[in-house]
């Protein structure tokens, strides 16, 4: 695996690929790599396209600096597991790399920035948007893959490339789960044993939401469902939705693509999962 710390390196090493007629498949990560981040890598591999995975801690889509301090960042693990999974480049730039300074632009993103997460973490999808644009720029990706897990993540990026036309094609991964369900996540590690336990009460109930999911109930579904979770211990809900799955507003008896969506503290770390429902 090629490792590239320098914008420079890396777009002289691509430009090469490019002229030998490679697709250039574009992971981004935060790093602290689990299966759900490998299997978006396996999927750029099963398109045949020559992945770039990065890893680059995003200052600025943390809204909380002890979220960022506390950040996981086994860089030498990471590293072994790209390995193992025959990733071709890891980028792993260092944050003056990518921020000229003290940046203060904006991209308008429209109302999805300040709904569901963007209401609990302000600033976190300009974040995410702003260091995604950098990065598609610069490595001009043919394809970049994303998880299901980062839902509205994924519509945020989608209306930014569709706003901006920029020419890359986005692929949605579904979201690899432990075996017992829990989603997984770079954060899953601060999870206490106990934590761990009432940490499941999450997948269980989106699971029971899909399951019984009947159209003309959707407010009584997501009553129950908040009452659920936050009835078990050592869990503060911050949001369960039932929604429209491309505006996220509140789903109604005529919405035909349905998610459901949660966002909770568990002890003390704050995860968040969803489902399809239709
Ligand atoms: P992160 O490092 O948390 O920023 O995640 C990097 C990418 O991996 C994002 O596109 C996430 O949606 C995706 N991802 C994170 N967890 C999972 C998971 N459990 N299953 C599938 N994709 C995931």
């Amino acid at each position: 695996m090629k490792n590239f710390t320098t914008t420079n390196q890396l777009q002289q090493y691509l430009a090469q690929l490019r002229a030998g007629g490679a697709a250039i498949g574009l992971v981004p990560t935060m790093g602290a790599l689990h299966e759900g981040h490998l299997s978006l890598i396996q999927q750029a591999q099963q398109r045949g396209e020559t992945v770039v995975c990065s890893i680059f801690v995003n200052p600025k889509q943390f809204n909380d600096p002890k979220d960022l301090e506390l950040y996981p960042r086994p860089i030498l693990d990471d590293i072994k597991k790209l390995e193992q999974v025959n990733c071709d480049i890891l980028f792993n730039p260092a944050v003056g790399e990518l921020y000229a300074g003290n940046e203060s632009w904006h991209l308008n993103i429209g109302e999805l920035e300040g709904m569901l997460e963007g209401k609990f973490r302000p600033g976190h999808y300009q974040g995410v948007t702003q260091v995604v644009h950098k990065l598609f720029n610069l490595i001009k990706p043919d394809t970049a893959y994303f998880g299901q897990k980062d839902y509205q993540q994924f519509l945020v990026i989608s209306r930014m490339v569709a706003q901006m036309n920029l020419p890359v094609k986005l692929v949605m991964c579904p979201i690899q789960r432990e075996p017992d369900g829990l989603a997984m996540s770079s954060r899953n590690i601060h999870l206490t044993p106990d934590d761990r336990q009432h940490a499941l009460i999450l997948s269980k109930t989106l699971n029971w939401v899909k399951k019984n999911f009947n159209p003309n109930n959707i407010p009584q579904l997501k009553h129950d469902a908040e009452k659920a979770i936050s009835n078990e211990p050592g869990v503060e809900l911050a949001y369960f939705e039932i929604a429209n799955g491309d505006t996220l507003h509140p789903a109604d008896n005529n919405t035909q693509k349905i998610v459901a969506l949660v966002a909770a503290k568990v002890g003390k770390t704050r995860l968040i999962d969803n489902v399809l429902i239709s």
